[in-house]
């Protein structure tokens, strides 16, 4: 059951790679109007690798795919996401250790963002990805463990929190990364690394819906 559950993993990790090429253009787009142009090419590159490294991999365990996604990510992204993407999947991967079930992926999500808070010391509100992080990670931990709901049910829920993540980065000024050098220039633009996670977020209910 295990190795099932690694195949659906690379699967999904093929999926969210082909979303980001898919958002290569646009995620640039975003970042070139508050930032430095460069976060769609440098996920773009670092999910292709992703992909490239679990399809090599021999019958592998879900832990073992999302540590090796996210050295792949470390390896090759580069910039302020690498590290923060890179370093959330290799923290989160050891809590797949006995699978995929509902306590563990609230597990992973948990610990995926306190990696992420704990390298990039980014608070809700400063216009980052943790703003689209909280809001999912909350929404699936409450779903499961307080509403009783499938993970399945729980995932879209927070897909949504997710979404409404995003939007909430619009209005509000950048104090973390690139984006902070512009200050109040920064307003009235979505955040890249945020619409990034819910391209990967969106990728990931579509394949667990699967
Ligand atoms: P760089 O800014 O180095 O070019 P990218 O363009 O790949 O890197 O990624 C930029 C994204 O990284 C931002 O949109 C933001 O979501 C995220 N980011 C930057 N700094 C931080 C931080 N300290 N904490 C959390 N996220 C951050
Ligand atoms: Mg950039
Ligand atoms: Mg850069």
């Amino acid at each position: 059951a295990d190795t099932d559950h690694g195949a659906a993993v690379v699967a999904a990790v093929a999926r969210v790679a082909d979303r980001i090429a898919d958002e290569r253009a646009h995620l640039t787009d975003l970042d070139s109007a508050i930032g430095d142009a460069d976060h769609g090419a440098n996920l773009d590159r670092g999910f292709r690798a992703a992909v490239e490294r679990v399809e090599a991999l021999d019958d592998p365990t879900p832990e073992e795919v999302v540590q090796t996604v996210g050295t792949a990510l470390i390896s090759e992204v580069g910039g302020a996401a690498g590290p923060l993407y890179g370093g959330g999947f290799m923290r989160a991967a050891g809590t797949l250790d006995d699978g995929i079930t509902a306590e563990s992926t609230v597990a992973f999500a948990e610990t995926y963002l306190d990696s992420v808070r704990d390298r990039g010391d980014a608070r809700v509100g400063q216009k980052t990805m943790v703003d689209a992080l909280v809001p999912a990670v909350h929404t699936y931990k409450k779903s499961i463990e307080e509403d009783g709901l499938d993970p399945l049910t729980a995932l879209a829920k927070a897909v949504d929190a997710c979404r409404r993540g995003v939007a909430f980065t619009v209005p509000i000024r950048a104090e973390k990364g690139r984006a902070s050098y512009l200050g109040w220039r920064s307003v009235g633009h979505p955040d890249p690394g945020a619409t990034s996670t819910l391209c990967v977020a969106e990728e990931l209910l579509a394949a667990a819906a699967d």
